[in-house]
């Protein structure tokens, strides 16, 4: 039982927030605003929100003692269990919490929260637009970049009656939830993924199911009962109800030819052409939706009508041009294998796939192989493990390894004919030579906008 709740008496309480970036900053608001004494202990010598942090006590460059005189830790998601600050935690009996678990303690309003290896992000996001068209007053919060924290700041300082959460949670998020319960919470799929912070899938995938840890009667776990993982764990779970993309499943929206079917397969909800997410992972990510939303009493006609008016969100299988008859496709937060594979499979042929990064799985990219087949033509690979790609790949396909990430988009760009495709999907996380995943996509549309002034 978690002793605290917006009734309590936070003029006593003192917490230390680990890490002064969105969300630690974001749970020091609240926390200032219930009251709360707070403390921020930020390790970066020159951190990016180096004024905001100067509004509270706090330490830059250093984790000091100071943080263990406090009733409880707010730790960032960036900050892994092994750090030596959580076992001190647990020696002094000073328990941890993520801003998630924290911002929860200030709101009874429905949380609808998701998480999932890929396809978060977009999910969340048409889930908020079902919400929006049924009228509600809903909160995109979350792994989105808006914390939820502020959402909640927001509910009770705006007084907002009867909102929404809707959150996209990641597993680092979840790693110190302890009472959070979602009225529904969606899980999308599990697969290989951050391996440079988890010693196994095992344990990563433990980390995922804590969104459902705490379901209780009324609450619903929505799962994706075409992963083999999630399906073994929730088949025989009193309150999940599964989805899926498989035609004929037994589910409330159902799949058929070219059309998906509500009301248990009897009613037609929309024919698959009305839709601009390309691709079968899309059609996982919009049977998750809206079934998350069925279940929190969004009606048909929201859910329908948020589907056919929803664009692709940036650097998602993101159409980027078109330059002599050559199409360009960005798809750069594709960072782990499955999300590759998902986009690579949503074209039929002709796909020329820049490949690399920083792989954060120590993955094996010859699993790709039997998907490339007659849809890739050329794979040219690039940056910190280009050169692992093209070890692992050319025996299956032809690869040109070429380090910089703009000689690497010029080249595929040089060997295109008219009907190719240019995909950058890159399997691979942006840290090398990118500041994150949206600089590598803006960076990939630039080359494209420059390539199409010199024609
Ligand atoms: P996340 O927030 O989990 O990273 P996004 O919606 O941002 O998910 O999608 C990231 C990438 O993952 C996309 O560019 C696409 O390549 C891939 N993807 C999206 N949805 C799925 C899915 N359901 N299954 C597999 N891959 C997916």
């Amino acid at each position: 039982m978690i002793p605290f709740n917006i009734n309590t008496d936070w003029s006593k309480i003192n917490i230390s927030i680990i890490g002064g970036g969105i969300s630690g900053l974001s749970a020091a608001k609240l926390a200032k605003y219930v009251g709360a004494n707070v403390f921020i202990s930020e390790s970066q010598e020159e951190p990016l929100y180096v004024k905001e942090i100067k509004k509270y006590p706090n330490e830059i460059g250093c984790h000091s003692n100071k943080i263990y005189d406090s009733d409880f830790i707010i730790i960032s998601p960036g900050v892994p269990i092994t750090n030596p600050i959580v076992s001190a935690c647990r020696k002094k009996n000073i328990n941890i919490y993520s801003e998630i678990e924290f911002a929860s303690w200030f709101t009874s309003s429905m949380i609808i929260a998701l998480t999932g290896s890929n396809g978060k992000t977009t999910t969340a996001n048409l889930l908020h637009a079902m919400c929006l068209c049924d009228d509600k007053n809903s909160l995109l919060g979350g792994n989105v970049g808006i914390p939820f924290s502020d959402n909640v700041l927001l509910e009770l300082k705006m007084n907002i009656k009867s909102p929404i959460h809707v959150l996209e949670i990641s597993s680092f998020q979840l790693e110190h939830i302890e009472s959070f319960s979602p009225n529904v919470a969606g899980l999308l799929n599990i697969s290989l993924d951050h391996l440079d912070r988890y010693n196994n899938i095992e344990d990563y995938a433990n980390e995922k199911l804590k969104i459902a840890k705490n379901i209780k009667k009324k609450n619903s776990i929505i799962f994706n009962a075409d992963d083999e993982i999630l399906l073994n764990v929730f088949k025989n779970n009193q309150y999940a109800t599964s989805f899926s993309s498989k035609k004929h499943s037994k589910s409330y929206f159902r799949l058929d030819t070219d059309s998906i079917y509500s009301l248990n397969g009897t009613l037609k909800l929309l024919e698959l052409n009305e839709t601009k997410l390309k691709g079968r992972h899309n059609l996982q990510n919009i049977l998750a939706a809206a079934t998350m939303a069925h279940h929190s009493n969004i009606s048909d006609t929201s859910i329908r009508n948020a589907i056919i008016n929803f664009s692709p969100i940036p650097h998602r299988i993101e159409w980027v041009g078109e330059i002599k008859g050559i199409e360009f496709f960005n798809d750069s937060k594709a960072t782990n294998l499955a999300a590759t594979e998902a986009a690579i499979l949503s074209f039929k042929k002709n796909i020329i796939l820049i490949l690399g990064g920083r792989d954060k799985c120590n993955s094996d990219f010859s699993i790709l192989k039997s998907v490339i087949t007659k849809r890739v033509k050329f794979i040219i690979s690039y940056g910190e493990d280009g050169g692992k790609i093209m070890r692992q790949l050319s025996k299956s396909i032809n690869v040109k390894y070429i380090k910089k990430f703009k000689d690497a988009v010029l080249h595929a760009y040089k060997i295109a004919v008219n009907n190719d495709k240019i995909l950058l999907s890159p399997g691979c996380s942006s840290y090398d030579q990118f500041l994150n995943f949206e600089s590598r996509g803006h960076n990939f549309k630039n080359i494209i906008k420059e390539i199409e002034l010199d024609y």
